[in-house]
């Protein structure tokens, strides 16, 4: 349900809203515009519309959201977007965030050494597998929890905030010690018992949206991480399974504008895991950010050929320079910076 306040609603009647709404036991998301305020009012649908919210004084309009997702329409944010930091990094404040980093935490030179060369080409966040989702058992699974501290001992040396794929709840806790972000991978973006335990997390959250989901699905799977009270949601289009195999996935660029539609989170994209191909994630990165994405994702290796995952879709930090200065020219080209 959404509040908008009257103009000249003052901050006691305000104030004295939020208290009504508090007393009620519903929970309240308020979101000051120039003009109005819109208040986005958090409990079951039916126990709200039997209250007389629009009795109270200031209150101008009560509007039932009538999506199937709630907290991440846009309409919950009064039409504006959401902000979202990770470490001292806004996202979605118009500037294009470049995350990036190897598939894979490998040892301390490797991390250390590409996270080096992407602070200095332009990235401002650090990724980094510490856990990773393999098709095979028998492939490398990723050095757990000393792959967190070589992250956070990364951060220590570059400054770079960083994201890291949870995979299990059982980790949250050390996650919650090491790293800035935490990635919900496509194959778990509707495990549901994950997405309620991050949306108990202080840290904000990039939910990547599955290989077989719909955008609807993504929304519904936010609106979990959301329901749970962790507001600060990126959410990343990857790539989809579709007839084509020339690719790895088929990265779904229409979901950008309809996200940025439909929602009032931040939308990334990744590039590197939509297309599966070295030579084809520069174009693809370009076109996300004439889309309009928030910010993009890059996996980068300075060896690909020795990488344990994803060797062939890594750029080479060479390349990614590249990749940064012909971002920088869409980003102003769309009205965006860099
Ligand atoms: C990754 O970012 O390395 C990854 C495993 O991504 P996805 O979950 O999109 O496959
Ligand atoms: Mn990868």
């Amino acid at each position: 349900m959404i509040i908008v306040t009257k103009t000249d609603a003052t901050e006691e009647q305000i104030q004295h809203i939020l208290d009504r709404i508090v007393e009620w036991g519903l929970k309240a998301e308020v979101s000051r515009g120039a003009l109005r305020t819109v208040i986005g009012v958090i409990g079951s649908e039916d126990s709200i519309r039997e209250k007389p919210i629009a009795a109270i004084p200031g209150v101008e309009s009560v509007t039932p959201v009538l999506k199937p997702y709630k907290l991440v329409a846009r309409e919950f944010r009064g039409g504006n977007a959401s902000k979202v930091k990770i470490g001292n990094v806004t996202i979605g404040d118009g500037e294009i965030v470049i995350m990036s980093g190897p598939c894979s935490v490998e040892n301390k030179d490797q991390i250390s050494s590409i996270a080096k060369e992407i602070k200095k080409a332009g990235a401002k966040v650090l990724r980094g597998g510490a856990y990773k989702p393999r098709t095979s058992p028998y492939a490398f699974q990723g050095l757990g929890t000393e792959g967190l501290r070589l992250l956070a001992e990364t951060r220590e040396e570059t400054g770079l905030p960083v994201i890291t794929e949870i995979m299990d709840t059982k980790h949250l806790e050390e996650m919650e010690k090491y790293a800035d972000c935490l990635q919900i991978g496509a194959r778990n973006m509707q495990n549901f018992s994950l997405l309620k335990e991050v949306g108990r997390s202080k840290l904000p959250v990039m939910l990547k949206r599955g290989m077989s989901a719909t955008i609807k699905d993504l929304l519904m799977s936010a609106e979990y991480i959301l329901s749970e009270g962790n507001f600060n949601v990126l959410l990343c289009e990857r790539g989809i399974r579709t007839f084509e195999t020339y690719t790895r996935n088929t990265l779904d660029l229409n979901a950008v504008p309809v996200l940025k539609a439909e929602t009032h989170l931040p939308v990334i994209v990744d590039p590197t895991h939509g297309i599966g191909l070295r030579d084809h994630v520069v174009s693809m990165a370009l076109a996300a950010v004439a889309a309009g994405a928030d910010g993009i994702m890059v996996e980068v290796h300075n060896s690909p050929e020795l990488a344990k995952s994803d060797g062939e879709q890594a750029l080479l930090p060479g390349e990614f320079v590249d990749l940064v200065a012909r971002v920088r020219k869409v980003a102003e080209a769309v009205g965006r910076s860099l």
